[in-house]
């Protein structure tokens, strides 16, 4: 314990360290250099739908009877459907994303390699899997969930006796970066515990039909495709990749629709 505490000592004393702790110090500049950040970093999320398009080989999807499909899936939603766009990762990338905030700024992104491996039922219910994402309201709530604490410290850091100043003035070594460290920690607990429930909802919103009740053939086709996910990719199967249950969790969750459907 004696030996841990001098090496935090240690560690405060670090030029790095010194520089993050005089950052995040309550000086009169620090707050705007933060809120600048902060204004950067919204506008860049703002503009991801143009910052893709410009980053990445982005093709339009020539499969008329694709589109067609395509376009049906978001219709039995009731979501406007979203400019669906292939990328062309030379096969290094087997996934399907929507990219984007606001509604009439996005792009449903599909890699060549789902496109040619995946048979025409399987695209379909992985992006059912993406409209679920939608017609939830996933995407709206992870930036509200991951943003809502950075307001409040936010307001924090402008404050004069806020828990900020507090944590500054305080003899505890690296007392600062408690903040900083809490909230890797809210991340951490968001993305294994709620966004990871976003992905189960997503499967079942594929897995079912309009009106909410599971059905054989969606699970099939949503089962077959991530099957084929893990062929392609066999470490997914067991790998949780942060909000990202592991494939044989997700494979198991939607066992238990066939389940429902029995009882
Ligand atoms: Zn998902």
């Amino acid at each position: 314990m004696i030996f841990a505490l001098q090496n935090i000592c240690t560690l405060a004393q670090n030029e790095f360290f010194v520089w993050v702790k005089d950052f995040f110090s309550p000086s009169a500049g620090s707050p705007w250099s933060i809120l600048l950040i902060g204004l950067v970093l919204c506008v860049a999320g703002f503009m991801l739908t143009q910052i893709v398009r410009l980053a990445f080989r982005l093709d339009p999807l020539t499969d008329a009877n694709l589109a067609a499909e395509i376009s049906d899936a978001f219709h039995e939603a009731g979501i406007a459907p979203i400019e669906p766009r292939v990328w062309k990762a030379r096969g290094r990338v087997a996934n399907v994303a929507i990219v984007g905030f606001l509604p009439g700024n996005q792009l449903l992104l599909i890699t060549d390699a789902v496109l040619e491996r995946f048979p025409r039922h399987e695209l379909i219910a992985v992006i059912s899997h993406e409209i679920g994402h939608l017609k939830k309201k996933h995407p709206l709530k992870r930036v509200l969930l991951a943003s809502a604490p950075l307001l409040f410290l936010f307001v924090d850091l402008f404050s004069q006796v806020g828990l900020h100043r507090m944590l500054a003035d305080s003899s505890i070594p690296l007392a600062e970066f408690a903040i900083v460290i809490g909230y890797v920690v809210y991340i951490d607990w968001l993305s294994t515990s709620v966004f990871s429930r976003m992905e189960f909802e997503a499967d079942r919103f594929a897995a079912c039909n309009a009106t909410d009740q599971p059905n054989s053939q969606r699970i099939n086709d949503m089962q077959a495709a991530l099957r084929r996910f893990a062929k392609i990719c066999p470490a997914e199967l067991t790998k949780k990749g942060g909000p990202h249950p592991s494939l044989a969790e997700r494979l198991i969750r939607l066992d238990r629709l066939f389940a429902e459907i029995r009882s």
